[in-house]
């Protein structure tokens, strides 16, 4: 196995548990408190850990971007940084999408303060 695959595997666990989620939800209709058998996202090789959640509660997860892990199981530091990197992410969308908003209200601003009606200013004087 590559280290690459290794990266990955904690990611395939974690679309498994959306099918897992699927087809909870939407193919066998179990209540959203009753509790399913996710597994765990841990990715250590042979981890066979099942973490008992309501689907609600693993909305919930999945809203934090935090590995599904089963009891006493811990993210590897690789998740730890993918989480990070996730969650640095999602900063700087609302950074920039602040930053939109602070320069629409800008240009709003000046426009009120200076409207542009083509006229240059004052000649600068001649000596
Ligand atoms: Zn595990």
């Amino acid at each position: 196995m590559t280290d690459r695959h290794k990266a990955d595997l904690p990611e395939l666990l974690g679309e498994v548990n959306l099918h897992v989620r699927e087809l909870a939800q939407e193919q066998l209709r179990w209540d959203p408190s009753d509790r399913w058998g996710f597994l765990c996202e841990c990715g250590r090789p042979g981890c066979r850990g099942i973490a008992y959640l309501s689907l609600a509660e693993y909305e919930a997860l999945r809203d934090t971007r935090r590995p599904l892990l089963a009891p006493g199981h811990r993210a590897s530091p690789a998740q730890k940084a993918r989480q990070d990197a996730a969650m640095l992410r999602d900063d700087a969308q609302a950074l920039r999408a602040q930053a939109r908003q602070q320069q629409k209200r800008a240009r709003r601003t000046l426009g009120r303060q200076a409207p542009d009606d083509g006229s240059a200013g004052p000649e600068p004087e001649k000596r």
